[in-house]
């Protein structure tokens, strides 16, 4: 082993003082906030399960998946060498080994397949899957979420609900019924609609009397194309609705007017391929009736959001782990850069924040479980405030690592460039909170939860109490960040207090109390000590 290792005495001087790479990590039970989150929640059965992913996801050669799926990005080919249209996407074998290890673990299938607590547990199969590689999380996460919308349409859905619950992933280009599993995407954004999906141009025209349509229109945005069918938005002449568009047809022809005309060169999540699509009379199967397409779609969308808390949380503990580590490794001015009392402030306001982002992340999923009405409102609240988080803290904890933090070997840049994405897409921070409103001033019963789940967290704290006094759930438009924000803040905080955890004394001195804008930037008293031991990924 020994004769592996780098040399380190070189001809001019010798390696010293650098930092071992953080890997053949158990990210499961190293993680004390993720563990005890998910054991409070109801997964204590799924302990044995979730250490030996934990560890499988922490192995160098897992996080070198990553890196490799991300370094060579795929490619599409429209056309095969002999002109013929093809509309392929081909990734690097790491993707695929990602793929299979997720889907394979039961990150889209353990939610449906009836295992207890099984949204929990698909929570945190993602917190770590996720942590080797963000982009793969796209695909699986559809698949996950689109059953809830395959469930409205029995007749239309049962068939692919079968493909996802086999819990396998098949990269095969063939008909889904030649396949072991599936992968199912979704199609909503269009260029001059975005958020505003009733802006839609795509139409719809019925073909037969068995609920097929021909589909005419295009798609800005369309994660994952080589999945076996999306979930699309077009006009029918009822109205909006959703549609399942297959890429092969049941008689085993390609769907031809589906057409993949270019991939995104994104900013970050290059693992993924994301794609403009156009539909030439592409081949359609209504799902849900005419005019109920955002009814029928919403249903997918209430889990998308609920894996993009979990994305940005599990972002945060990435990054956290990789400086309270640098930390731990570091000298400078004759002291570990942990034991530096401003380092350490830092650290311990970064530590506190993952906790609660993990913590948050692993109670909403529970109320999928429990199809609790607490999660009406969780969702979107917890959706605007973790994700929008996620880029600071991961900014912070670059800068932790001084410059090793800013090259591309290392870690950071990829997390970094990764990290706004989950508060863009499934509802951009603005549309998040305004559903928010639309959601407190339509559903009394949706606000009457969120009060009541809050409410049962008092008479731990008094900052806690004082800060649930005083929030108010109604608010005008412009005034709605504020709104959710402080209403996500209630939400961590009694989210830690009920699980309790040890952070939660320090998170609510650290973020219900006035303090400054950077973090470290507080005065009040926190045990640095004990929250950066719970923090320490080893
Ligand atoms: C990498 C990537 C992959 C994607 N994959 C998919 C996919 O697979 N399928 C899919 O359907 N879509 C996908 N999307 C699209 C994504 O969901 C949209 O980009 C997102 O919903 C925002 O829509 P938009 O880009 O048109 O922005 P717009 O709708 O134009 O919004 C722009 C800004 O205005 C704000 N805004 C909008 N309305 C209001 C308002 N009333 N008041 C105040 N502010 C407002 C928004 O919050 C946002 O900040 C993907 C996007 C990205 C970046």
């Amino acid at each position: 082993m020994s004769a592996l290792r780098p040399v380190e005495r070189l001809d001019t001087h010798e390696v010293s003082n650098q930092v071992p790479p953080l890997e053949d990590v158990d990210l499961f039970t190293e993680d004390r906030a993720l563990h005890d989150a998910v054991r409070h929640w109801g997964g204590a059965g799924h302990v044995e399960r979730l250490t030996d992913l934990g560890r499988r996801c922490g192995s160098a050669e897992v996080i070198d998946w990553g890196v490799q799926a991300n370094r060579v990005p795929p490619v599409l080919d429209t056309h095969d060498r002999y002109g013929r249209r093809i509309d392929e996407v081909t990734f690097h074998p790491a993707y695929h080994q990602l793929m299979d290890l997720g889907l394979g673990a039961g990150l889209a299938a353990s939610a449906w397949d009836g295992t207890p607590n099984g949204h929990l547990l698909h929570a945190a199969i993602l917190f770590l899957t996720g942590q080797a590689d963000s982009g793969t999380s796209c695909p699986m996460t559809m698949t996950y979420a689109s059953v809830a919308a395959l469930q409205a349409d029995p007749a239309v859905g049962e068939p692919w609900i079968g493909g996802v619950l086999s819990g396998r992933y098949d990269p095969a280009v063939r008909p889904a019924s030649e396949k072991a599993g599936v992968t199912i995407g979704m199609a909503m954004t269009e260029k001059q609609g975005g958020s505003d999906v009733r802006a839609n141009t795509t139409r719809a025209e019925p073909v037969g009397e068995d609920g097929w349509y021909s589909v005419t229109g295009h798609k800005w945005f369309c994660s994952a194309p080589m999945c076996d069918a999306f979930l699309t938005l077009a006009y029918a002449p009822g109205g909006l609705t959703c549609f399942i568009l297959k890429r092969w047809l049941p008689d085993g022809r390609r769907n031809a007017g589906f057409r993949v005309m270019r991939l995104k060169d994104k900013m970050g999540d290059r693992s993924n391929a994301s794609s403009e699509v156009e539909y030439h009379g592409a081949l359609a199967q209504r799902l849900g009736e005419e005019g109920r397409g955002v009814a029928t779609i919403i249903r997918m969308v209430q889990h998308t959001r609920l894996d993009c808390v979990v994305g940005s949380a599990l972002q945060m503990r990435g990054a956290l782990a990789q400086a309270a580590w640098h930390a731990a490794h570091r000298t400078a001015f004759q002291k570990r850069l942990i034991d530096q009392p401003m380092m350490a402030a830092v650290l311990t306001d970064l530590a506190v924040e993952s906790e609660a982002a993990t913590a948050l992340s692993m109670r909403l999923a529970a109320t999928f479980d429990a199809d609790d009405a607490v999660g009406r409102l969780l969702t979107p609240v917890a959706k605007y405030w973790v994700c929008k988080r996620a880029p600071n803290l991961v900014y912070e904890a670059m800068e932790a690592l001084g410059g090793a933090g800013y090259v591309e070997t290392g870690p950071m840049p990829r997390l970094f460039r990764q990290s706004p994405l989950n508060a863009i897409w499934e509802g951009s921070g603005n549309v998040i909170a305004l559903d928010v409103l639309r959601a407190a001033g339509r559903e009394p019963e949706a606000v009457e939860a969120l009060r009541d789940w809050l409410a049962s967290q008092a008479g731990k704290s008094p900052d806690y109490d004082r800060f649930i006094a005083g929030l108010d759930v109604a608010a005008n438009e412009a005034g709605a960040r504020l709104a959710v924000e402080r209403l996500a803040l209630a939400a961590q905080a009694a989210a830690l207090l009920e699980m309790h955890s040890p952070s939660a004394e320090a998170f609510i001195a650290l973020r219900l109390r006035p303090r400054g804008m950077a973090y470290g930037a507080y005065e009040v008293e926190a045990d640095h000590r004990a929250v950066l031991e719970r923090a320490m990924p080893v």
